[in-house]
């Protein structure tokens, strides 16, 4: 059984730190209010884990490095709510697309200076309009694609840190996403999530899974018809469910 503690980079009051075959993640039944404790605390990087992360994680040193710097891992995924239950923790699934959108819109209640960061050209374009119609108040600092080329990186950068924003939503898939968001140079306060496909979702270009299909646990499934080209990636969650009941 791994062991649960509150130290470390995710000493949150409200999010008690584990670990997933050696991940670490945090058992917190309220992901918002973890979020919030963070900002206030300074904030920093919030990820979130599900199996097919756990799984790239052990294998890429890279981005396991980035999840445990990481000060909030949520449990996004039944595989993961499930790996921890088995380690007498009973955890809600908090869905990284909902706590993203929570926080975009409490953001813009509250005035926050918000940062979206990543999908194709035109997505980035639908979702901005798509937002500024759905939420109101919320007035972007940065907006940009996450198609550009190599040497555009180091300008947007600075300018996304001279923007100063508290709420950075960052949809480069994993693992960049969350490479990305743990080397960047001078990352001061605010919160920085990595969204995977939610702009794409938000932006309605691609669909989430019926709410049935999660009472299931067969969202995957949905995913592998809408995206038959993840069959490979998805090998990764009989390997997790495996790897979980031999023990890690
Ligand atoms: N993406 C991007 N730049 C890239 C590669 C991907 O902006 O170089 C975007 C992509 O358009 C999509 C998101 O990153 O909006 C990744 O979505 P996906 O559903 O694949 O997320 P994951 O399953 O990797 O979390």
């Amino acid at each position: 059984m791994a062991a649960t503690t509150t130290d470390g980079p995710g000493s949150l009051p409200q999010a008690r730190r584990t670990s997933v075959l050696g991940v670490p993640v945090h058992a917190c039944s309220d992901a918002f209010a973890a979020a919030l404790a963070l900002r206030r605390l300074g904030g920093g990087q919030i990820v979130t884990l599900n199996a097919e992360m756990t799984m790239a994680a052990r294998a890429l040193p890279e981005l396991g490095r980035a999840i445990a710097a990481a000060q909030l891992v949520i449990p996004d995924g039944a595989g993961v709510v499930w790996a921890l239950g088995r380690q007498g923790l009973r955890v809600r699934r908090s869905p990284g697309i909902e706590l993203a959108r929570r926080l975009l819109e409490h953001g813009a209640a509250q005035g926050w200076r918000v940062a979206l960061l990543g999908a194709a050209p035109p997505v980035m374009e639908r979702l901005r309009q798509r937002l500024a119609a759905e939420i109101p108040g919320l007035q972007p600092v940065f907006c940009a694609h996450g198609y550009q080329p190599p040497e555009a990186w180091p300008d947007l950068e600075r300018q996304l840190l001279a923007a100063e924003p508290d709420l950075v939503l960052v949809a480069l898939g994993v693992p960049r996403q969350e490479t990305w968001i743990a080397d960047l140079p001078g990352r001061q306060s605010g919160l920085w999530m990595g969204v995977g496909g939610s702009f794409d979702v938000w932006a309605g270009v691609k669909k989430r899974a019926p709410a049935w299909m999660g009472t299931l646990q067969i969202e995957w499934l949905y995913r592998l018809i809408q995206e038959p080209s993840r069959w490979r990636r998805m090998l990764a969650l009989p390997a997790f469910a495996w790897a979980v009941l031999r023990g890690g």
